[in-house]
């Protein structure tokens, strides 16, 4: 006999759900229990338990490529990127048009230092869904790691096409075009984020490099100036400040 927790009413052994509520019943043989019991321990943010629920349920039901999925997402909490990977791979086995399940399958490519293999992901997830435009912040992170610079650039310029005042995008095109040696470039995508974050002290350094590597050294020490004054343990400021000052004394 089963009891529904919610209306209460008794039902039949051989029912999994509650017929009224469709509620499941609080049964282990029943693999809607473990879904349930996975879906809110992961709310709960318990995750080595709900990892064990959903792999419970999947004895049940395998099939299912949203449980796959969800237990991706709890190994990746866990910090298990290849059992994570390895569930996100089953998931798009099950489904393989997803676009999100593509988007997560990147991220844990990316933490394993796979980074080709996460760009051929955040790529498949834009080719299903081309609003999916946090996709283009990590592509762009992932070619920087691999030094493909005008990669990088090309998905920043897409992410502000989606959100024109885009602090990372802007931020990004800011380093990018430092490393690139595009100075004058740098300092238009920096310039954009004064409104919004004229005191960061990350915004400040990458400025000021980028006016000190295209000669401008008086206002390279203004905005180093600047930034240690408003973050007294911002290190790369001083340590250039330093620099600057000390050459200029010589
Ligand atoms: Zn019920």
């Amino acid at each position: 006999m089963n009891q529904c927790k919610k209306c209460k009413k008794k039902f039949a052994a051989e029912y999994n759900y509650c017929p009224t509520c469709g509620v499941a019943f609080e049964n282990e043989a029943n693999p809607g229990y473990w879904l349930e019991k996975a879906r809110e321990l992961k709310i709960k943010g318990r995750i080595r338990a709900a990892i064990e629920a959903y792999r419970e349920y999947h004895k049940f039901d395998g099939k299912n490529p949203y449980s796959h999925k969800s237990l991706g997402e709890l190994y990746y909490q866990m910090g298990e990127m290849d059992r994570s990977i390895e569930s996100y791979l089953e998931s798009i086995e099950l489904k393989d048009d997803y676009a999100d399940t593509y988007y997560h399958l990147g991220i844990s490519y990316y933490r394993r230092a796979k980074i080709r293999k996460a760009i051929e992901s955040f790529k498949k997830c834009l080719e299903l869904n081309p609003a999916f435009a946090i996709s283009y912040y990590w592509l762009g992170i992932a070619y920087y790691h691999l030094g493909e610079r005008q990669n990088a650039i090309q998905a920043y310029y897409k992410l502000l096409e989606f959100n024109p005042s885009s602090f990372i995008a802007n931020y990004h095109l800011g380093v990018n075009f430092n490393a690139e040696g595009e100075y004058k470039k740098a300092i238009d995508h920096l310039n954009k984020l004064k409104d919004c974050c004229s005191e960061d002290e990350a915004v400040l350094y990458h400025l000021g490099i980028a006016h000190f590597e295209s000669g401008d050294l008086a206002e390279a020490v203004n905005i180093f100036k600047k930034a240690i004054a408003n973050s007294p343990e911002d290190k790369r400021s001083e340590k250039m400040l330093k620099r600057i000052l000390d050459v200029s004394e010589l």
